[in-house]
This record gives structure tokens, C-alpha cells and sequence, in this order.
């Protein structure tokens, strides 16, 4: 028999160990102080034949854990685009634990679909979204976009006179997917896993933003179904593709326009960078994040469709042995038909939880404070002697220039050695970049004085370009 008190022991060490792990955060070092090669180690060798108290596990873990932690919550982490964990979030996530729910039918955990249901009704609100779409919780962007890029591929198909879902994709018509040059490499990703191919990409300007003319043009020079995919947020630039233009043009020829807004989509919920959506919510599909700007812990993502039917025949499936949705195909629908996934974790309630402590003008401070802090860095940063701020800084991401590759290489190195804060080196437009990334809620003005500080310190620990 379950015997409650037996899970006391190891949550009160686990809520310990959080506390002290958070407790941490403020002055830590950014970066892991091990490599998992290193900590193998302390969790590896042969499975023991014998077990240990459950609260002893959860001591190990932690004890083997904290070397390699790399403080990707602290506001002096500037790395790819990792949001933190608001307070709310994290408690709310503890709690999808310990209720334990498949969250995958309304009739079997009503209390995580109400939640997860709300929580999508308002990340359409804040979104600009048409409120009539479905809304599916995912692990990511990455399945958020395959999810988006499979209702596509049905509908795109299914225009043509061709069931995918019955006929497969040999012998039916090749799908074209037009994209952007500077897509995010989980586009290709998820057309790969659909069995779409490599992508054409279309031209883009010097933001990275898609040129209305270029996918005219491609457009006009093929027939047969086509899939658009837009970007809503540069890694790099941060840039926005022209949304009204291009979903325009994409839907004269008949094509499906979906959009990749990972960490961009959030720019609709503030007032101060709503303008960067405009004509967004023309599209046919979306995909966000909730653990990059909204600080929602790893993992989940947003798969956001207009087309219902297209999304549920894609994605959904029906079994004896489950109960379906009494409202039939034209309710809210079950969570598993919105999401790759039957079997899932209610990740949507950390996004409620998120939202509901914020309320919308929290969400607007949070988007414009990070917007914020990334001007603010791409000023000061950009007054540094043989400094240059290389893209118009619009939204969340600061491209550095700091000279060739080897010295961007020599300050990324400095600056990870020394760990005050994590920026990342990269490529973009054929330049070595220092590229800075800002999606954590607790960044603030003292984050940016170290950021300064230690930019500072490794340019001079580097040495001039040679
Ligand atoms: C992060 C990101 C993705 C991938 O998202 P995951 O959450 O890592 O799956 C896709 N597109 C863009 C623009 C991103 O920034």
C-alpha cells in the first residue's frame, strides 16, 4: 500500500536541495565546473544489486549533480536563447509531478485540461491569435513546428487530391516548402521527419527577414502544393519577416503559411514591440516556446493551428479503448490530438501558472524588460573600443562584432573561462559574431554592469586582433 509519509523524506530533501541550488544562482559561476565525461564517474558503473533509501537517491543525485549544473536561470546568462523559471512556474511544475496525471483526455483529467485549456485561450490573447485555433502543448519549437508543418503537409496535400494519411507520400505530388535563408535549423528538421525534404530557401535581407519579391517569385515559378514557413525572431538579429506581405502573397498561390516564432511570437504581448507582428495572425499555424521568454521550466512548447481539422486528422487518433471527447470534432477536443504525443506530462499548467501570476500587463513587462536590457547591453557594449553592434537591435538578440574568428573564439573562451556571464560565439552573414541573447526575467541593471565588466576584461584578456 502507497503509504504517504514514505514520500516526505526525499521531497523535503528535494525542496532542499532546489532552495540551495537557487540560492546559488545570484553569484554563481554561469557555466558547469565539470564535463559529463568527468561526472560519469559518480552517476555511472554497473547498477548496484542492492537499492537505497529514496531520500538517499535524491542526496546522491544532487551531491553528483551541483558540479555540472550550468546556471542557465541566472540573469547573467546571455547563452543560445534559455529563458529562466519564474517562481510560480517552478512550484506549478512540482506539482504536475505529483499529480501524476496522463494529461492526454478531457474525461479522465478534466483539472489539467481546464488548466492547460485556459492557459491556451490566453497565449492566444496575448499572442494576437485567432481565438477559434487549437492550441497543443509540446516539448518545444521543434515539435511545435513539425506539429504545424504536419497539419500543413495533410492540408497542402489534401488540396491536391491526395490522403496522405491513407496514400503516404510516394506517388502523390511533391510538396514544395518554401523558407527563409536564415530559417532555424529545426524547420529542416521537422520537413525531414515528414518526409518533405530539404527545404528551397528564399532571400533574405540584411536582418535575415524574408523578401516579399524573392518568394513572389519562387512562388510563381512552381505549381502544385505548396508550404511558406515565416520566422517570427532571428536567433541573430532578432528580425522579424514582413508577415502582412508575405502571407498575402503566400495564400494568392494557394499555399500554407506557418510561422516559427520561438522567442518572436512573445513580442505581440507588449505594447512597445506588438508592431513586429503586425499581420502575424493571418498565418495558418504557429510555433512558440514557453521555457525561452516566458520562463516556464524546460521543457514546453506551443503549437498553435487554425486548422482544426487539418491539426487533428495529422496528429490525433481514434482507439476503442479511450473515451473521446463527448463534443465530437467540432469541440475543444482532446489534448492527444493536438500534439504528437498520446501519453503526455500536463506541461501546460506551468504556462498557466506563469500567466496567472503575471497577468497581462507582468507579460508585458516581462517582453519589454528584455527588450530593454538587450538595448541597453547592445549601447554600452557597442562603446567598447573595436566593438560593433551589427543588427538592428529590434527585439531580444545583440550580434557583437569583436573582430576575426579567432579573437570572437578567444573572448567567447575568456569569457566562459572567467564566468560572470555566458555569451556564445557564432556566425552571421559570413561575419564571427559574439552573439548575446536576453530571455531571463531577472535580468536587470546590475546583470548588465557585470556584463560590461566582463566583456571588458576578456577583450583586454584576448589582445587585439593579430
Ligand atoms: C529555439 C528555437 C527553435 C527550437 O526550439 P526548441 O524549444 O529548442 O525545440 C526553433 N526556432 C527558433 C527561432 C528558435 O529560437
Amino acid at each position: 500500500m502507497l503509504t504517504p509519509e514514505d514520500y516526505n523524506d526525499p521531497l523535503e530533501r528535494a525542496a532542499r536541495h532546489a532552495r540551495r541550488w537557487i540560492g546559488s544562482v545570484p553569484d554563481r559561476h554561469t557555466g558547469p565546473q565539470a564535463t559529463a565525461d568527468e561526472l560519469a564517474a559518480d552517476f555511472g558503473g554497473p547498477l548496484p544489486e542492492e537499492g537505497m533509501p529514496p531520500g538517499e537517491a535524491v542526496d546522491r543525485l544532487a551531491a553528483a549533480a551541483e558540479p555540472g549544473l550550468m546556471a542557465m536561470g541566472s540573469g547573467r546568462f546571455y547563452g543560445w536563447v534559455i529563458g529562466g523559471t519564474l517562481p510560480a512556474a517552478m512550484a506549478a511544475d512540482w506539482l504536475v509531478s505529483a499529480w501524476d496525471q496522463n494529461a492526454g483526455l478531457r474525461f479522465a483529467t478534466p483539472s489539467v485540461v481546464a488548466a492547460e485549456e485556459a492557459a491556451g485561450r490566453w497565449v492566444l490573447d496575448l499572442l494576437g491569435l485567432p481565438a477559434a485555433c487549437d492550441v497543443g502543448f509540446v516539448t518545444g519549437a521543434s515539435m511545435a513546428n513539425f506539429a504545424g508543418l504536419a497539419a500543413a503537409r495533410w492540408r497542402v496535400l489534401e488540396r491536391a487530391g491526395w490522403d496522405v494519411g491513407a496514400q503516404g507520400l510516394a506517388g502523390g505530388p511533391r510538396v514544395r516548402v518554401l523558407v527563409g535563408a536564415e530559417r532555424h535549423d529545426t524547420v529542416d528538421m521537422a520537413l525531414r521527419f515528414l518526409g518533405l525534404g530539404a527545404p528551397e530557401p528564399i532571400g533574405v535581407d540584411d536582418q535575415g527577414r524574408m523578401r516579399p519579391e524573392a518568394l513572389e517569385a519562387a512562388l510563381a515559378a512552381g505549381t502544385g502544393p505548396v508550404i511558406v514557413c515565416l520566422q517570427a525572431g532571428n536567433i541573430h538579429s532578432g528580425g522579424f519577416d514582413p508577415f502582412g506581405e508575405c502571407i498575402a502573397t503566400a495564400h494568392r498561390h494557394g499555399a500554407w503559411a506557418h510561422i516559427d516564432g520561438a522567442f518572436g511570437l512573445w513580442a505581440a504581448a507588449a505594447a512597445s514591440t506588438r508592431h513586429l507582428m503586425a499581420g502575424a495572425e493571418a498565418a495558418d499555424s504557429w510555433a512558440t516556446d514557453a521555457h525561452k521568454n516566458l520562463n516556464v521550466p524546460y521543457d514546453c512548447g506551443i503549437a498553435v493551428c487554425r486548422d482544426v481539422p487539418a491539426l487533428r486528422t495529422a496528429l490525433g487518433m481514434h482507439a476503442d479503448y479511450l473515451v473521446h471527447d463527448a463534443h465530437g470534432d467540432h469541440g475543444p477536443g482532446d489534448p492527444f490530438e493536438k500534439v504528437p504525443e498520446l501519453s503526455r506530462r500536463a506541461r501546460g499548467v506551468p504556462v498557466w501558472a506563469a500567466l496567472r501570476s503575471l497577468g497581462r500587463s507582468g507579460v508585458d513587462s516581462l517582453v519589454d524588460g528584455l527588450v530593454r536590457h538587450a538595448r541597453d547591453l547592445a549601447k554600452r557594449l557597442g562603446a567598447l573600443p573595436g566593438v560593433e553592434v551589427l543588427n538592428d537591435v529590434v527585439f531580444t538578440q545583440v550580434c557583437l562584432g569583436i573582430g576575426s574568428d579567432a579573437r570572437t573564439q578567444a573572448v567567447a573562451a575568456e569569457l566562459a573561462r572567467d564566468g560572470r556571464v555566458w555569451m556564445s560565439a557564432s556566425r552571421w552573414r559570413g561575419r564571427p559574431v559574439l552573439r548575446i541573447s536576453v530571455a531571463n526575467w531577472s535580468s536587470d541593471g546590475a546583470d548588465a554592469e557585470i556584463a560590461v565588466a566582463a566583456v571588458q576584461d576578456a577583450l583586454a584578456a584576448a589582445g587585439p586582433d593579430s
